[in-house]
């Protein structure tokens, strides 16, 4: 294995580990804040490390049509380009290609598609996205994988699924081993329990440094995607991480912690703080509203963002309603630090052995008792 993973204590199915990268240690569970374009979009690499990340996600699909993986490699990789001395994790680019791309074609080979800015044509296969994913200088690689829509008929998850199988088998004979690098493989099999627990053997036998779960959360609900979560999970090696892909709101996450999950993913933090909506112990709030307008009290007062520490409630809403990027900027080190937060508290209350307690604290505060006519 060339990626380490330290498993430091468990509570029921959770877990609390430590990933050894050569670009540093992530403590987990972790969320990984997703730097599309080789930046999170409106912070400062420095502003994102002050949120307390230690590992985030570049997009393999974006970064090879602008300004190109050779590009960015002669220019020394990923985190020099961006100036992020932490971990990354690139995905595959697949997921990308099925959802901005034109003209998409699947084949055994791979993908061929057309840029959604150019219209420029472009094969991805699995070689080539790993070689991407190594021209970037990625800590995590991630295996190709054809992200199968939801729903489909069974046979099309199935025969998608296999798919996908014979691409991480190809991933990863041309992943190169380096110290502190990994290479990802992902369970597919939409919401077949049989589906994703012959995927995940079949990735055993392929032998990676971890396992992702990806396909959920592309409209089955938060009910399904925890029945594959509890039968998924427990089929995964107990001693390599697992990361559920594109997830998602603060209640998926502790959700899925508790169900043996220890990486995450999601544009929501982000995205969110530059639509004016900010996450809170309470729920989400949306500092458009007129409530907020006069109110002199900070964001969360036990929040040490430079939102929370620098700013009320009143100042938030008048940015947001002008339209400021300071307002987009000081929502999404809010957002982050509340995700880098919750998942420092998941692995405080792991090591402690009282998750189940935590979690049912969190869902008894995240029931929008705080009212944002209340201030
Ligand atoms: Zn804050």
């Amino acid at each position: 294995m060339t990626i380490g993973f330290e498993l430091l204590a468990r509570d029921g199915a959770a877990r609390r580990g430590r990933l050894a990268t050569a670009h540093g240690v992530v403590d987990t569970p972790v969320f990984m804040p997703v730097g599309t374009a080789a930046t999170i979009k409106a912070m400062t690499a420095e502003g994102v490390a002050a949120t307390g990340a230690r590992l985030v996600l570049g997009n393999t699909y974006h970064l090879m049509l602008r300004p190109g993986a050779e590009r960015i490699a002669a220019l020394g990789g990923l985190h020099k380009f961006m100036n992020w001395p932490h971990a990354i994790l690139t995905d595959s680019g697949g997921f990308q290609v099925m959802s901005l791309a034109k003209l998409r074609k699947i084949g055994e080979d791979g993908v061929t598609f057309r840029s959604h800015l150019d219209g420029s044509a472009h094969l991805l296969t699995p070689e080539r996205s790993v070689e991407i994913q190594h021209l970037l200088g990625a800590d995590v690689t991630m295996a190709l994988d054809e992200c199968t829509p939801y729903p489909s008929p069974r046979e099309a998850v199935e025969a998608s699924m296999e798919l996908s199988m014979r691409w991480a088998g190809r991933s990863r004979r041309t992943f190169v081993e380096r110290p502190g690098h990994g290479i990802f493989g992902i369970v597919q099999g939409g919401v077949h329990v049989d589906l994703r627990l012959r995927s995940a053997a079949r990735l055993t036998e392929i032998g990676i440094d971890g396992y992702a779960i990806g396909g959920l959360a592309v409209g089955e609900g938060q009910s399904v995607m925890f029945e594959i979560l509890d039968a998924t999970a427990p089929a995964l090696p107990q001693d390599r991480p697992r990361y559920l892909m594109g997830v998602g709101k603060p209640a998926d996450l502790v959700g899925a912690v508790m169900r043996g999950v220890d990486m995450f993913d999601c544009v929501l933090p982000t995205r969110s703080g530059r639509t004016a909506q900010a996450f809170t112990r309470h729920g989400v709030l949306n500092l458009r509203n007129a409530c907020h307008g006069g109110d002199p009290a900070p964001l969360d007062p036990e929040c040490r963002c430079p939102a929370c520490t620098g700013h009320s409630r009143a100042y938030l809403h008048h940015l947001c309603r002008c339209g400021e990027i300071l307002g987009a900027m000081l929502l999404t080190a809010h957002n982050l630090r509340y995700y880098a937060d919750l998942m420092a508290a998941m692995r405080e209350a792991i090591e402690a052995g009282r998750f189940a307690d935590f979690a049912a604290a969190f869902a008894g505060a995240q029931t929008g008792s705080q009212q944002e006519t209340g201030g």
